[in-house]
């Protein structure tokens, strides 16, 4: 039962990734060090509806 989420830039607010992930073992909000296209960087990105 995985259920689809969205990843968003904390600087820029943009989203950048599409990813899923199973609400069993990740119940609460999840973040990602990824790299932003916008920010041309690594930048922190949180779960978003
Ligand atoms: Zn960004």
């Amino acid at each position: 039962m995985r259920t689809k989420i969205t990843l968003a830039c904390t600087e820029c607010k943009r989203r950048n990734y599409d990813t899923s992930k199973d609400k069993k073992t990740h119940p609460d909000r999840m973040e990602f060090n990824k790299y932003c296209p916008f920010c041309k960087k690594h930048t922190l990105h949180k779960e978003t509806k």
